[in-house]
């Protein structure tokens, strides 16, 4: 075995049914630039067949990781864990400027400095006419600049007792970049807990599932700060593992296949929660007040495809008065973000980010309510550069917005 059980790769039958779901293969048209191409290089270089070359390593990079493919497969083909498989081995065979660049990047993420860092984002996020300086400009690093929340809130309490009759307790998984720029978010995400009848423990300082270096191909760091995380995150008593963030959602679920045989990761596994499918699950009380809106909904891919949570973001929205919710096409086509692609293969994030924006602005939707920070930065900065009046909010906000 090179990377991965060849079994694994063999699930697949190449019918194709994948292809249209696949947002490269909708770009460009190239079979190798689909799941099954992708499958069918993975199987060459796991036989021996064919050689890491950049022009076979660029297939790989250009890949997602978002698992429409999976969603749509027939066959049951764990295309996820194949190509989470895939990307450690062959980052070895980059050049070395390029694997050193990707490995810094991916350590850089995770670092305390970038919640210090934020601090600075968040009053840059303030510069007056910042938008509509990245709209003239063209430029998606002031758009995603002016994305940015302009302000922190303030730190939550170490527990949260619930309001009403204790329905159970969850450890809210606060995560890095998420916490240092989407605080807000955390916070609405814990009082929300708590109205639904949740203690809620919060672990202090941040806690990094390893989701970012995990797109990077850095499985060491990915393993490191998955183990520190289920340390902190497997709090004795609690029912719960939640978080607000799809692409930290989707890998604690996976952490007892990332660390086989450490008790603590299958734990963290086995109680991992979206955010919203827990208070979908518990039922929230009625809203306090209406929300005059209407809403469409984008399927975040490790939500939709690596989670199965769709209808729950729906219903809780559905059930606030006054919001009317509005079809979204191809909500669950990915917009560009995917962890790290956005940084890593701009070209192409920025090529969905325009299909995603297109398809904004024909739902008539006022708001766009997408459950992952990263989803929401990416969305933010592409209505910001195409002068569109519509806002990209994460649903726990919108919930706040009428149940506190
Ligand atoms: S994970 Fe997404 S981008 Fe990658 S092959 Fe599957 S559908 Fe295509
Ligand atoms: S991944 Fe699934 S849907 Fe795609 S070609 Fe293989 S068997 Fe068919």
């Amino acid at each position: 075995m090179r990377f991965v059980e060849r079994e694994k790769l063999q699930t697949c039958v190449h019918c194709g049914l994948c292809l249209a779901a696949c947002p490269t293969y909708l770009e460009l048209g190239l079979e190798a630039d689909s799941p099954r191409g992708r499958i069918y290089l993975m199987r060459a270089l796991e036989e021996g067949e064919v050689e890491p070359t950049p022009e076979v390593v660029r297939h790989l990079d250009l890949c997602l990781g978002c698992r429409a493919c999976e969603t749509a497969c027939p066959s049951g083909v764990e295309y996820g864990a194949l190509i989470e498989a895939a990307r450690p081995w062959v980052e070895r065979f980059r050049p070395a400027p390029a694997r050193w660049a990707r490995r810094a990047l991916a350590r850089l993420l995770t670092a305390p400095v970038v919640g210090r860092a934020a601090v600075a984002a968040h009053l840059a996020a303030r510069i007056p006419g910042l938008g509509g300086l990245a709209r003239r400009r063209g430029s998606a690093w002031l758009a995603y600049a002016a994305s940015i929340p302009r302000r922190r809130p303030a730190r939550l309490p170490e527990v949260l007792e619930p309001d009403g009759r204790p329905r159970g307790t969850a450890v809210l998984v606060t995560g890095c970049i998420a916490e240092a720029l989407f605080g807000e978010t955390n916070v609405a995400t814990a009082l929300l807990l708590r109205r639904a009848g949740v203690r809620v423990v919060v672990p202090r300082g941040a806690v990094c599932c390893g989701a970012l270096p995990m797109h990077l191909g850095d499985a060491a760091h990915t393993r490191r700060l998955a183990r520190r995380a289920a340390e902190v995150l497997s709090v004795t008593g609690a029912d719960w593992v939640v978080t607000n963030a799809a692409g930290c959602g989707a890998l604690l679920r996976e952490y007892a296949d990332l660390l086989p045989g450490e008790p603590l990761a299958a734990t963290v596994a086995a109680r991992a929660r979206d955010a919203l499918e827990l208070l979908a699950e518990l039922g929230m009380p009625s809203a306090a007040r209406p929300l005059s809106r209407t809403i469409a909904v984008h399927d975040p891919c490790h939500l939709a495809h690596a989670q199965g949570v769709r209808s729950q973001v729906r219903t809780l929205l559905a059930a606030v008065p006054g919001v009317r919710l509005v079809e979204l096409e191809e909500s669950d086509v990915c917009c560009g973000s995917a962890g790290t692609y956005n940084l890593t293969e701009r070209a192409m994030a920025r090529r969905l980010l325009q299909r995603k924006i297109e398809r904004i602005a024909r739902s008539g939707a006022e708001v766009v309510a997408a459950a992952n920070p990263g989803c929401i930065l990416q969305m933010r900065a592409g209505v910001i550069l195409h002068g569109l009046q519509v806002a990209v909010e994460h649903p726990v906000d919108l919930l706040a917005a009428t149940h506190l």
